[in-house]
């Protein structure tokens, strides 16, 4: 099964990933993370990338359909959830002339709780877990040890402009799918556990 993960900066996409892939044989590919890997190693698209994040605003399209296209190679375009990719409808027209999607899980919430999710959340260096910073004793990462810190992206000036984005460009995207006939929303206001189980029905 081939999967898109949509929702709003913050409404969990990541967290319900890893839930995911832990209990479905399906590949997480994720183009923020791939972004930030790029980032960490200072490559040409990482630099360029860099720009764009800092400021809350996409990475152009034709940079970031290189890096899909590479991951979806990669996965053998069979079982992958995507998340994070296509925020706007120009990559969801050209994710349709590369693979097929078979569901579009959106991940709703009210728009209001984000900022403070955003900006409260942290990220383990080791695994990607991701914890609001009130639950968190020290630096830690409960799942691994590793060390968690902030995103660049996730202070509250940036926070505001991708919000912004997420409105006027990756929203009109519930449309999109809903035309087509795939589109499943679930409730994202509940804790992870409850979102997941909503996400089991939805998936089977
Ligand atoms: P979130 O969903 O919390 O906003 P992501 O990790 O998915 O975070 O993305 C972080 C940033 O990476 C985005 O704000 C954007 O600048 C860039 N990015 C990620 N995916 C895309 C995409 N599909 N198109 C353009 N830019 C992207
Ligand atoms: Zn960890």
């Amino acid at each position: 099964m081939n999967i898109i993960l949509l929702g709003a900066p913050g409404a969990g996409k990541g967290t319900q990933a890893l839930r995911i892939e832990e209990n479905y044989r399906i590949k997480h590919i994720s183009t923020g993370d791939i972004f930030r890997h790029h980032m960490r190693q200072q490559t040409d698209i990482g630099n360029l990338a860099r720009s764009y994040i800092k400021k809350g605003q996409l990475v152009p399209d034709e940079v970031t359909l290189k890096i899909v296209e590479i991951a979806l190679e990669d996965a053998g375009k069979i079982n992958f959830m995507l998340d994070g990719f296509p925020r706007n409808i120009n990559q969801a027209k050209a994710l349709d002339g590369l693979v097929a999607i078979d569901k579009v899980i959106n991940i709703d919430v009210d728009l209001k709780v984000l900022t403070d999710r955003i900006c409260g959340r942290r990220n383990c260096m080791e695994c990607g877990y991701t914890a609001h910073v009130s639950t968190l004793s020290d630096g830690v990462c409960p799942k691994c040890g590793g060390e968690m810190y902030q995103r660049v992206d996730d202070q509250e000036d940036t926070v505001r402009s991708r919000l912004e984005v997420y409105t006027a460009q990756t929203a009109p995207l519930i449309e999109y799918y809903e035309a087509q006939g795939k589109l499943a929303s679930v409730n994202g206001m509940g804790a992870p556990d409850e979102v997941f189980a909503e996400i089991r029905k939805v998936l089977g």
